[in-house]
């Protein structure tokens, strides 16, 4: 079966593509009006590539912060990438490190300051929020990390005395027993790692809240204008878009996972775009809540390296999402969207008859240091990006466009020793990411089966 897209083959993800029918697009309502495709011939201070969190934020905040004029460059429609159909889960993460890690990595300081960082990101959702009277559904609640098997949880109990000891955060460990109670039962919940701070969102109404900031606050926002070149002539950025040309001072990439490989030199080589799937259930009934004992409101994830991540709806939906297809094909597709089923199932066995509403999957951006990066090209300043959030953006890339409109002003902070604002690594042996993307995964489900 021949693959469907791919980032690192194809020059756009579309031109005026619709969202995906996912539930969020079932449920978000109308979109705020955008301003339609790029004329014949445009100028902007700013062109920043991407309408998903990233862009907007970082036109909103130029236009808002620094009276900079933005134009946002979006193939498809503002939050038609991952921003418009993540699960939703904003949470105090950066990369994918453990803290641990971090800590061996980078220094107690260093990462100390890491960690500081995710939390203001997540305040900064907070703030959006209430401050632009965005309406996403946002709800309050918490990050349970569950141990899949017995032997998971004792790293769990570590780590919550970490984040205690070394970052002063009210982190918990709950044994199997307090889980089970409190938040949820099954075959898989064996003990917790549970962060007090996370936000439940509608992810693509959030998306359209941001459009709507961006266009109130004077950045112009164009659908249906995929870049397909992107030159220079002197000091002038040349976008070449299905409507007409645009030229800028500055450029910003602002594409994620869904980075064309090959727009621009900066990025050649230093993102490998993954798949990952989501399914959402029809509502629990009252006999599938109780016999699931799924309680909780918060936000989960497990101790898999190809972990699964799931919340409970407002509706009693489930919505269960998770790693594992390598390539776009329609047969892997319905293949991955069975799987997840059957490895919610597994989890919670009384839910051995629910049928699947909804499913959809998106490109999350990895790195080679699975980090991601805010910066700009070593051959030129006038290029910046923002990318590689390891499918935990959704607090980050809110964040990381406000840094880049604060780079881009000339505003600091740009935190000298900070991993994150360090230069986009490339992937040794680029050519072959996906080779390598398939060996680990092999590695990993192996992984995933022990301890
Ligand atoms: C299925 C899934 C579930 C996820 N769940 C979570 C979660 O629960 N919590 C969390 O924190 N994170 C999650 N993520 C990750 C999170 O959604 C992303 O990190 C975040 O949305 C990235 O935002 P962005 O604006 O950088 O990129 P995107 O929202 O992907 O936007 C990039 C945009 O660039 C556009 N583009 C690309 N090339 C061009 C071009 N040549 N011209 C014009 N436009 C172009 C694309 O059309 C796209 O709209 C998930 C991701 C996926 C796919």
């Amino acid at each position: 079966m021949p693959a469907l897209y791919d980032p690192l083959n194809a020059l756009t993800p579309g031109s005026g593509e619709p969202h995906p029918p996912s539930y969020w697009t079932a449920t978000a309502g109308a979109a705020p009006p955008d301003d339609g495709a790029v004329p014949a011939a445009a100028d902007a201070d700013v062109a920043i590539i991407g309408g998903g969190y990233t862009g907007l934020s970082c036109a909103y905040h130029l236009a808002r912060d620094y009276g900079i004029h933005a134009m946002v460059l979006e193939a498809n429609q503002a939050g038609w990438g991952c921003s418009g159909r993540n699960g939703g889960f904003a949470r105090a993460a950066i990369g994918r490190h453990s803290y641990a890690k971090m800590i061996e990595l980078w220094g107690r300081d260093t990462a100390r300051k890491i960690f500081r960082e995710s939390l203001a990101a997540l305040q900064n959702v907070r703030d959006l929020v209430r401050d632009g009277g965005i309406d996403c559904n946002a709800l309050e609640t918490g990050h349970l990390k569950i141990a899949h098997r017995p032997g998971r949880a004792p790293a769990l109990l570590r780590e919550a005395e970490l984040l205690q000891r070394d970052f002063d955060y009210p982190a918990e460990f709950l044994d199997a027993a307090e889980l089970q109670q409190t938040h949820i039962g099954g075959t898989q919940s064996h003990g917790a790692l549970r962060f007090p701070d996370a936000v439940a969102v509608h992810p693509l109404k959030l998306a359209h809240g941001m459009l709507a900031l961006a266009r109130a606050s004077g950045a112009t926002v164009h659908s249906a204008s995929a870049v397909t070149a992107c030159t220079k002539s002197g000091s002038t950025h040349v976008l070449t878009t299905p409507g007409g040309t645009v030229r800028a001072r500055t450029v910003v990439m602002a594409t994620n996972g869904y980075t064309p490989e090959h727009l621009h030199s900066c990025v050649r080589g230093t993102t490998l775009p993954v798949l990952s799937h989501i399914i959402v259930t029809r509502p629990m009934s009252a006999a599938e809540k109780n016999g699931s004992g799924f309680r909780t409101g918060h936000v989960l994830t497990d101790t898999r390296n190809l972990l699964y991540y799931w919340r409970r709806l407002p509706d009693d939906r489930i919505l269960f999402g998770g790693r594992g297809l390598v390539t776009d094909t329609l047969e892997g597709r319905a293949q991955q969207r069975d799987f997840l089923l059957a490895e919610l199932q597994a989890k919670l066995p009384a839910l051995r008859d629910i049928t699947v509403d909804y499913d959809w999957w998106g490109w999350v951006c990895l790195t080679a240091d699975f980090l991601p990066h805010v910066g700009c090209a070593a051959d030129d300043p006038s290029v910046h990006y923002a990318l590689g959030y390891q499918g935990s953006g959704v607090s980050y890339a809110l964040y990381a466009g406000k840094l880049l409109a604060q780079r881009i002003a000339g505003d600091g902070p740009v935190h000298a020793a900070h991993p994150v604002m360090t230069p986009l690594p490339r992937f040794p042996l680029a050519a072959l990411r996906r080779h390598g993307q398939r060996a680990l995964y092999y590695w990993y489900r192996w992984r995933d089966l022990s301890g």
